[in-house]
């Protein structure tokens, strides 16, 4: 069995949707994070590697440059030749409206690239932004939210100083779909204090609020973060990967059959990857988590 045959994921969608390959190629267009700059809170998320928030260690190439990049990896990776434009990196709505659409229209210029990816987090979405990705939306493109919420438990998000509640993030979806927007919210998996109850819970919170898409991942620990000096200290102990499997497999199984998963892994850079160790092996994950919903499958169908 393949991943996709056991759950909607965004590749799938995407070919049944259009009936073609459609791949998200991801952007860093250089935009910083009011978690970050004092706006909402000073030193970002404890998780985040906030190092590469330093101006003159970040000169990445510009929008079409990176586009094009990605697109010739991509097309050899994977055969597809249209795109979303994934403006990934931080909070990419954290900006004036005309620079934003400026932005976003570069990326709509370019022919193969069918809709946009906005990466964000819940307390950074104006009503002026859900407008403007609805009007693309209008115009026919395919266009995601992709709301950055990572726990529902308010206690967790103070404790990796998040800068947001869950409070935020239901205001953030329902005024997304007022506006019809696809919204994909992120959870992370193995946050500190938490258990795979509190995964559990935080999936069936966002559920009720009816996301188009999930994406899931495992924290990662990456150098010149609070989280890795917690490791190191033995203050915070990452996850095992059959803990990961399994608290992502309940989850999936908690999911309506539509629900489109746009990710159930996730790595870091390998210079910057500290723990754990199995993130970096990325089909190892896929195939773990694909083995035992086909062994879940087989156990429920033999009932
Ligand atoms: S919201 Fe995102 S970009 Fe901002 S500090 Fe947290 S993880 Fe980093």
């Amino acid at each position: 069995m393949y991943l996709d045959q056991a759950v909607l994921t965004f590749g799938r969608a995407m070919r049944e949707k259009y009936g073609f390959k459609v791949h998200k190629l991801a952007i860093d267009a250089q935009f910083s994070c009011p978690n970050r700059d004092g706006s909402k809170g000073i030193g970002g998320c404890t998780f985040c590697n906030n190092t590469s928030f330093s101006p003159n260690a970040r000169k990445p190439p510009t929008v079409d440059e990176q586009l094009d990049a990605g697109r010739r990896v991509i097309i050899k990776r994977t055969g597809a030749t249209r795109y979303l434009a994934y403006f990934q990196a931080y909070t990419n709505t954290y900006a004036d409206i005309h620079y934003l659409k400026s932005l976003y229209d570069s990326a709509l210029a370019h022919q193969d690239v069918i809709g946009l990816s906005i990466g964000t987090r819940p307390d950074c979405v104006p009503d002026a932004v859900l407008s403007l990705l609805s009007e693309y939306q209008r115009q026919g493109y395919e266009i995601w939210l992709e709301l950055g919420l990572q726990s529902s438990f308010d206690k967790t998000l103070d404790a990796v100083n998040r800068g947001h509640g869950f409070k935020e993030y239901q205001d953030a979806i329902k005024r997304a779909q007022r506006y019809n927007l696809q919204v994909c919210t992120h959870l992370i998996v193995g946050l500190p204090g938490e258990t795979m109850q509190h995964s559990l819970t935080s999936m069936s919170r966002v559920l009720e609020s009816r996301p188009s898409g999930i994406k899931i991942h495992p924290l990662h620990i990456v150098r010149g973060t609070q989280i890795a000096r917690q490791w190191k200290s033995g203050e915070y102990q990452p996850l095992s990967l059959n803990d990961y499997v399994d608290t992502v497999v309940r989850m999936v199984k908690m999911a309506p059959e539509e629900l489109i998963f746009h990710r159930l892994t996730g790595t870091a850079a390998e210079d910057l990857l500290l723990a754990p160790a199995w993130c970096s092996k990325k089909w190892l994950v896929l195939n773990e988590i694909t083995r035992k919903l086909e062994q879940y499958k087989a156990e429920h169908v033999n009932k």
